[in-house]
C-alpha cells in the first residue's frame, strides 16, 4: 500500500512536461485515460510483485510510449515511398494546393449550399457542379455522391431493384477491401444474371440473357487485375451497337480517366462516344480529386437516381462540392492546378527521381546504400499490370525489419517496401520538401541500428 502512495498522482503526470505536449495533438481527455491505465497497469505490476522500486521517470515513459501510439493512429502527414502513386491505404490522390486554398472561405463562412441567389428561395445543391462534370465529361447531366462504391449502388437500386442486372462473369470483381459486385447487387435488391465465362464473354451471351425483366447492362473495369492470354469481351461501342436501345448499358470505369489515348483503357470519352447511357467513376483515383463517387450520363436517368430517397443519405457536402467545383473549373481552363496527380508525377522524370535518390545515397554513404532502377506504378484502380520505369534508393540492412519499422514510428512516418531483401525508397513520389527530412532520418535509423 505504501508503495502505491509513492506513485505520481494523475494530475501531475499529466502536467509533466513530457505528457503536455500530446494535450494539443491527441486531447487532454485521452490522455487522462491513458495515464490512469498506465498507472492502473503500473500498480498491477507492483502488487504481482513484478517491478519494484518504480520511479517517476519510469511511469512517464510507459505513458509516453502509449501516447505516441495512440498519436499514429491520428490522421497525419505520411511520405509514400512505396512506389504505388496512388495508394488507397495512403489516402490516394493528394488534393492541389490552390485548389485546397481557393475552396476555403466558401467552407469557414456561410454559402449559399442549397440557396438559390438568383430566385431568392430555397435551392438545389450541387447544381453548377454537375454542370462543370457535365462539360468534362462530355456527358448530357451529371451527379456526385460520397463514393463511387455508393454511386454503383444507388444506381443499381434506383433503376434496378426488384429486376435483373447482366454482369460479365470475368467482371465480377472485388476491388480492395470488401467492395465485391455480386454483394453490392444483392444488397440493392437487383437480381445478378452471368454472363459468358471467366476468361471470354461475347456479344451473343449478352443478347441470349436479356428478357423483359432485364433493367440494364453493366460493364464494371476490372480495376485491380487483368486476365492475359485468351481472353475476350466485346468493347463498349461494339455492345452498345448490338444490344437494342431499350436495355442501358452502364459503365463502371473507376479510375477517372478522362482521355487515355496511350492504351486500351475504356476511358469516359471512349464511353461517351461508344453512346453509353451512365458512367461512374471515384473522384480521388486517377481523375485526381477528392473522394466522391461521380456519376455522368443521360439526364432521365440521372433524374431517376437524383430523386430516390437514399440520395438524401449519399449526398456530399460543402467541403467535397467545393474542392470539386474548382478543381472542375481549373482542369476546364487547362490549368496547371488541375493536372492529375499521377500524370504530373509520372511527368516529373525519371531524372528528378534519380537526383532525389542520389541526394538519399550520398548523404548515407557511409551505409549500405545504392541508387537502383526500379519501376513504379499508378496504383488506385487504373492500369493494372502496367509499370513505369523510375528509380529508387535501396538500404541493405542485418537487421532489415527494424529499419523498415523505425522508418514508420518516425515523426513524418516513411513508408517503403522491402524488396529482395532490401528496403526500396521510391523518391519518385516523395515530395521535395520532404527530402531533407527523409535524409537526416535515415542517417539516425542507420546510425544507431
Ligand atoms: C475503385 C473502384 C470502385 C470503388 O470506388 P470507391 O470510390 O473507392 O468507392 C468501384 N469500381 C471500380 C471499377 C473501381 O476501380
Amino acid at each position: 500500500m505504501k508503495e502505491y502512495n509513492n506513485l505520481i498522482q494523475i494530475h501531475k503526470a499529466l502536467e509533466h512536461s513530457l505528457v503536455l505536449p500530446y494535450h494539443k495533438i491527441i486531447s487532454r481527455p485521452i490522455v487522462a485515460d491513458i495515464v490512469r491505465n498506465t498507472l492502473e497497469e503500473v500498480r498491477n505490476l507492483i502488487k504481482e510483485k513484478k517491478i519494484e522500486n518504480v520511479t517517476t521517470e519510469y511511469i512517464i515513459n510507459e505513458c509516453v510510449k502509449s501516447l505516441e501510439y495512440a498519436k499514429k493512429s491520428r490522421l497525419q502527414v505520411v511520405i509514400n515511398a512505396t512506389g504505388t502513386i496512388l495508394h488507397t491505404n495512403l489516402g490516394r490522390s493528394p488534393i492541389n494546393k490552390n485548389i485546397w486554398d481557393n475552396a476555403r472561405d466558401v467552407n469557414i463562412y456561410s454559402n449559399n449550399l442549397e440557396y438559390d441567389i438568383n430566385l431568392q428561395k430555397r435551392g438545389k445543391r450541387a447544381t453548377f457542379l454537375y454542370k462543370l462534370i457535365s462539360k468534362i465529361t462530355s456527358f448530357e447531366s451529371a451527379l456526385v455522391v460520397n463514393n463511387n462504391a455508393g454511386a454503383i449502388f444507388l444506381i443499381l437500386t434506383s433503376l434496378a431493384k426488384g429486376r435483373e442486372v447482366i454482369v460479365s462473369r470475368g467482371e465480377q470483381v472485388q476491388i480492395g477491401g470488401g467492395f465485391r459486385v455480386p454483394d453490392i447487387l444483392r444488397e440493392a435488391g437487383c437480381s445478378l444474371v452471368e454472363v459468358g465465362t471467366t476468361n471470354i464473354t461475347t456479344i451473343d451471351d449478352y443478347k441470349n440473357a436479356i428478357n423483359e425483366n432485364t433493367a440494364f447492362i453493366l460493364k464494371v473495369h476490372t480495376s485491380n487485375f487483368k486476365i492475359r492470354g485468351f481472353s475476350d469481351s466485346p468493347s463498349l461501342a461494339l455492345l452498345r451497337k448490338s444490344i437494342d436501345k431499350n436495355i442501358p448499358i452502364i459503365y463502371d470505369e473507376g479510375a477517372g480517366i478522362l482521355d487515355d489515348e496511350s492504351t486500351d483503357h475504356e476511358d469516359i470519352y471512349k464511353a461517351f462516344n461508344a453512346n453509353i447511357d451512365l458512367v461512374c467513376f471515384s473522384g480521388d483515383k486517377i481523375f485526381g480529386s477528392v473522394q466522391a463517387g461521380i456519376i455522368a450520363g443521360r439526364s432521365d436517368l440521372i433524374n431517376i437516381i437524383s430523386k430516390h430517397p437514399l440520395m438524401r443519405a449519399f449526398r456530399v457536402g460543402k467541403t467535397i462540392i467545393s474542392i470539386l467545383e474548382e478543381y472542375a473549373i481549373n482542369k476546364l481552363n487547362n490549368s496547371d492546378d488541375a493536372i492529375n496527380y499521377s500524370k504530373k508525377i509520372l511527368d516529373e522524370s525519371m531524372v528528378e527521381a534519380k537526383r532525389k535518390a542520389s541526394i538519399l545515397c550520398r548523404h548515407l554513404k557511409e551505409h549500405d546504400v545504392s541508387v537502383t532502377e526500379a519501376s513504379v506504378e499508378t496504383g488506385g484502380g487504373a492500369m493494372p499490370d502496367t509499370y513505369f520505369p523510375s528509380y529508387a534508393l535501396s538500404i541493405k540492412h542485418k537487421n532489415i525489419k527494424k529499419v523498415l519499422s523505425d522508418m514508420q514510428m518516425s515523426s513524418i512516418p516513411i513508408i517503403a517496401k522491402i524488396k529482395n531483401d532490401a528496403i526500396l525508397i521510391y523518391t519518385l513520389t516523395i515530395d521535395t520538401s520532404h527530402i531533407n527530412y527523409v535524409k537526416e532520418t535515415l542517417l539516425d535509423i542507420l546510425n544507431k541500428n
